[in-house]
């Protein structure tokens, strides 16, 4: 159902250590979690090759805590963010892997930039001196609707965003070659529309609790 070039991320939030066993054992390696806490519980009682990924807004003093545990954090949503991960890194000798996330849905709630802050961003000096993160991509999230055909202009929107970062900023940076698009409701639109990462949960898991 999915398609050998694009990643799977078993969306594990809420989710008992025994449930993600259970993923474990028929072969996932990569999860992914959206709260720090409930990340580096998991992370210390289950099998080390696991592949962590931080898909939640995460906030600036839970940076350090989280770093080293970590194999992607998706969700870098402010330039101040991508600093104090930056520097945390540096700190503990690693290079944080990290994709840029989006506002792409028409609600109000979702985290993430707009694509001329990230621009300025990436044209400033103060993000060219930073030397311990590498941007893979973009992340983005699209309306929680039944709407397919809005769901999929904000996915080409969010690809749109990729191909233009990269032919400006990142043309000779073969790993910023990320579009994380898709869950559980939405995951096929955003395939066809480019996709090479979806972050599933509910049909993995189940339903929430
Ligand atoms: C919860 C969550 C998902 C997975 O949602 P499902 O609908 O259960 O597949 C994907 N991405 C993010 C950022 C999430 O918070």
């Amino acid at each position: 159902m999915i398609p050998g070039h694009v990643k799977l991320i078993a969306v594990s939030k809420t989710k008992s250590e025994d449930e993600i066993l259970e993923a474990y054992n028929t072969g996932h390696r990569f999860f992914g979690e959206n709260r720090v806490q409930e990340l580096l519980e998991k992370q210390k009682k289950l099998p080390p090759d696991i592949e962590w990924h931080f898909i939640g807004h995460l906030q600036t003093n839970k940076v350090r805590s989280l770093v080293p545990y970590v194999a992607m954090i998706q969700s870098v949503d402010s330039f101040r963010l991508l600093k104090v991960i930056d520097s945390e890194a540096g700190r503990c000798g690693r290079t944080a892997v990290c994709l840029l996330q989006f506002h792409i849905a028409s609600e109000e709630s979702k985290f993430g930039f707009a694509i001329d802050e990230a621009m300025q961003m990436l044209e400033s000096e103060e993000f060219r001196n930073l030397k311990s993160h590498r941007l893979c991509g973009v992340m983005g999230m699209a309306t929680f609707t039944d709407d397919t055909e809005l769901v999929r202009k904000e996915f080409r929107c969010l690809s749109d965003y990729f191909n233009l970062l990269k032919n400006k900023y990142f043309r000779d940076i073969p790993w910023f070659c990320e579009l994380s698009m898709g869950m559980s409701g939405d995951y096929n639109t955003a395939i066809e529309e480019g996709s090479t990462m979806v972050r599933i949960g509910s049909i993995i898991f189940g339903e929430r609790r």
